[in-house]
């Protein structure tokens, strides 16, 4: 047996990694991961690597490869745990190690410190002037430029001076010589977090807060290792209970990771823990600059940061002392990576918690089916947290049947019940979001007479419609003719329905000339600070109606909104997408959230074409245990995740013929390898829900299996004929549980 191995983690060697022997009574103790001694170099030298791969042959001649000497005791090195780390992505997420490796130590070169250089008089304005003078006399003009924007403006940035008043180095520094000038340098402030320096005094916890936070507590102070899933809706408390809990952790000389979605990483949320933890937090978030990210990584690796605040990539900060990692919004779909190793931060949390013998709190309003069937299994310790803190009480919901409205010969967008609510509120003064369902929009065939989706026979997921006028799965491939009646009850009302935000606007103002409304969707968010500048004026009362997108739903809290118009609660039951169910349920749960925040009591109107769907229905109850059970019966019935699991083998070329001739090929390979009968099943290839994005074309095969185990273990023979098989160009990237 063979081992790829790298000698130090630096770029390079992680991309050319070396083949050592690995000696036969080593053979059952070397996996990926392990940490060795080899020899290294013409001197052979012994030093330390990190074996990447095992293999059964090699490429090199068997004379010219080396013994590995001996496995390295544990110790207790950062990068050591995140190769261990790296080694197990390699195998549950199926890319390569050195993806891996890079996911996990991502920062490899050094970023230099970007700096500010200020320009300032060094000598009185009146020897300036004096100097000026002379500079013109002499035609000095370079000269005269810099005296005159000094004089004019105090002071000017040298890079200003440089590029704009095109004055050279040398000119700058003979004047900084004859001290006429002065130059300062200064690091470049970092983030806009350095002016926050008033500090918050926690509150007093509630008893319910409490009753969670000393149980937690109590476990960290006896050095119980547990992961914990924290069920309370948006406002009950949660944030101040992760704040409570780190802070415990870093007084006990620990570190905290605290993961938050991208999209909630809003200078709200973190002013919010910089105010409670001051300068010991650093933070990451996808707007930091290469040499900003260079800065938070090593302040985390030196120790001078004990909470790393950010998205799943904070999940990899490297430090020594883990105690704790928080995922707040664990359900939040963009913890989960797209792109190799397609790990979801969720399960990476889970395992780098357990390896560092660290804890883990999931926290969500609308928990995922994985991390609720883990507590249910005693995986994750459950804790409840009930009601919202101060005097908010839950408001009256309403579930409207749009067919019986277009029975009434209605076909606006709105329900007569709706349309009198809002009615009231503009004559009570009180504001309004209308929040309008885009998942899933107008791809989908559906009757507005009976509520009935078109639906793949053999996946139970919603078909998309294709502008030829066929009807896709983007499953299993099945295609067929969109029918032109419905399939249920005979009614011609089929087909794909929707409004966009700015019809519905028009009908707003039809209706109500005289209401101000702000549409919000990504046409009109597009440009920078809008979306912000919108929701202020909304805060501020600048508006009675906030229309928009899912984009509106998410945290902001307004305490004059008493009405929430959901238009079509159920267009995201029609993503082709086996958690269309799962997103429905969330996204009605927070819409709904966002009415009656403040003192007075909030009212939700949810419209839809099927009404006794579970998700719906369960949904406007606010009772996700029925919404679980229903949606976990589907899940096990179709051996989707979390029952089963289902690996995606996603093919990508710029040539459509190239790439269906190398899926199809690949198909048959993987249904030879998987062949065990009934134990996997292979499906595909199909056209990917999104075939051609930007010029490239996709398609993808499935694996769907109970048996997680037996699916991994081929990771790597599939991955091998997949590279031996497919057509150069063709790219292959795997993801489990999509
Ligand atoms: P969540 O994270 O569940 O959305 P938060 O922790 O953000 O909830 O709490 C919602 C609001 O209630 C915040 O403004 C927070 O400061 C406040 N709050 C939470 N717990 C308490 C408490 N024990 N006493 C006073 N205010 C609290
Ligand atoms: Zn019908
Ligand atoms: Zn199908």
């Amino acid at each position: 047996m063979y081992a790829d191995i790298i000698v130090n983690l630096s770029v390079k060697s992680i991309d050319r990694p070396y083949t050592y022997r690995i000696p036969e009574d080593l053979e059952d103790k070397i996996v990926p991961g392990t940490p060795v001694m080899v020899p290294f170099g013409n001197g052979g030298r012994v030093i330390k690597g990190f074996v990447t791969g095992i293999h059964a042959g090699a490429t090199l001649s068997d004379d010219r490869i080396k013994n590995i000497c001996g496995i390295c005791d544990k110790s207790n090195e950062i990068e050591e745990k995140m190769l261990s780390l790296a080694a197990w992505m390699k195998e549950q997420f199926g890319s390569t190690m050195n993806e891996a490796i890079k996911c996990c130590l991502p920062v490899k070169d050094k970023m230099e410190n970007k700096t500010v250089s200020t320009i300032t008089p060094g000598v009185p304005f009146e020897t300036l002037r004096n100097a000026l003078s002379e500079a013109l006399e002499k035609k000095r003009t370079a000269r005269a430029r810099l005296y005159e924007a000094l004089i004019d403006k105090g002071e000017i940035g040298r890079a200003y001076a440089l590029k704009e008043l095109k004055l050279t180095a040398a000119t700058l520094r003979d004047e900084e010589e004859k001290g006429f000038i002065k130059i300062t340098t200064v690091d470049e402030v970092r983030g806009p977090y350095k002016d926050i320096t008033e500090r918050d005094v926690p509150p007093e916890l509630t008893p319910g807060q409490k009753l969670i936070t000393e149980s937690i507590k109590n476990d960290l102070r006896e050095g119980i290792r547990s992961d914990y899933l924290i069920f309370g809706e948006t406002g009950s408390g949660k944030t101040e209970i992760y704040m409570d809990i780190i802070s415990e952790c870093i007084a006990s000389g620990k570190q905290a990771i605290m993961l938050i979605p991208e999209i909630s990483l809003t200078y709200q949320t973190v002013s919010r823990f910089i105010r409670r933890f001051g300068d010991r937090v650093s933070i990451m978030n996808s707007r930091l600059s290469p040499g900003e990210r260079f800065d938070q990584y090593m302040r985390a690796k030196n120790g001078l940061a004990d909470i790393m605040i950010g998205p799943r990539s904070a999940l990899f900060a490297p430090f020594e002392r883990l105690g704790l990692i928080v995922m707040d919004e664990e359900h939040e779909t963009s913890y989960k990576s797209e792109s190799s190793p397609a790990y979801h931060a969720r399960e990476v949390a889970l395992r780098r918690a357990a390896i560092e013998g660290a804890s883990v709190i999931l926290g969500s309003a609308t928990p995922s089916l994985e991390s609720y069937a883990m507590a249910k299994a005693g995986r994750l310790k459950l804790f409840k947290l009930t009601g919202r803190t101060g005097n908010a009480v839950h408001p009256d919901v309403y579930l409207v049947d749009m067919r019986e409205e277009l029975r009434k010969k209605n076909r606006t967008m709105f329900s007569y019940t709706l349309r009198e609510q809002i009615e009231n509120r503009l004559a009570k003064k009180e504001q309004v979001m209308l929040f309008l369902n885009r998942r899933g929009y107008s791809t989908s065939v559906s009757c507005r007479e009976c509520g009935t989706v078109i639906k793949c026979p053999h996946c139970d997921v919603t078909m998309t419609l294709h502008k030829d006028g066929r009807m896709i799965c983007h499953y299993c491939g099945y295609n067929a003719e969109r029918p032109s009646l419905c399939p249920k009850c005979g009614s011609r009302y089929i087909g794909t329905f929707g409004a966009g935000t700015q019809k519905i606007e028009e009908e707003l103002k039809k209706i109500w000339p005289q209401a101000r409304i702000i549409r919000m969707d990504s046409d009109s968010v597009r440009r920078k600070g809008s979306m912000d500048e919108c929701l202020k004026t909304f805060e501020r009362g600048g508006a009675d109606i906030l229309l928009g997108t899912q984009m509106i739903v998410k945290g902001h809290d307004f305490p004059n909104v008493t009405l929430v118009g959901i238009l079509l609660a159920d267009l995201s039951l029609y993503s082709p997408d086996l958690r269309s169910g799962e997103r429905t349920f969330e996204l009605i749960a927070q819409a709904s959230g966002r009415a009656g925040r403040g003192s007075k009591k909030g009212m939700v109107v949810i419209q839809t074409y099927d009404p006794e769907n579970y998700a719906i229905v369960s949904a406007a109850k606010r009772d996700y245990e029925s919404f679980f059970e229903e949606e976990m019966a589907y899940r096990v019935t179709m051996g989707y995740p979390p029952a089963g699991i289902m690996l995606a083998i996603n093919l990508s070329s710029e040539k459509e013929d190239v790439l269906e001739e190398s899926a199809g090929r690949l198909a048959k390979i993987v249904r030879n390898l998987y062949s065990d009968s009934g134990r996997f099943k292979v499906i595909g290839p199909a056209k990917a829900s999104l075939y051609k994005i930007k010029d490239i074309f996709h398609m993808v095969i499935y694996v769907k299996t109970y048996d997680g185990k037996g699916l991994r273990a081929l990771g790597d023979e599939l991955r091998q004929k997949a590279a031996l098989n497919v057509a150069e160009g063709v790219r292959v990237e795997y993801n489990y549980n999509n």
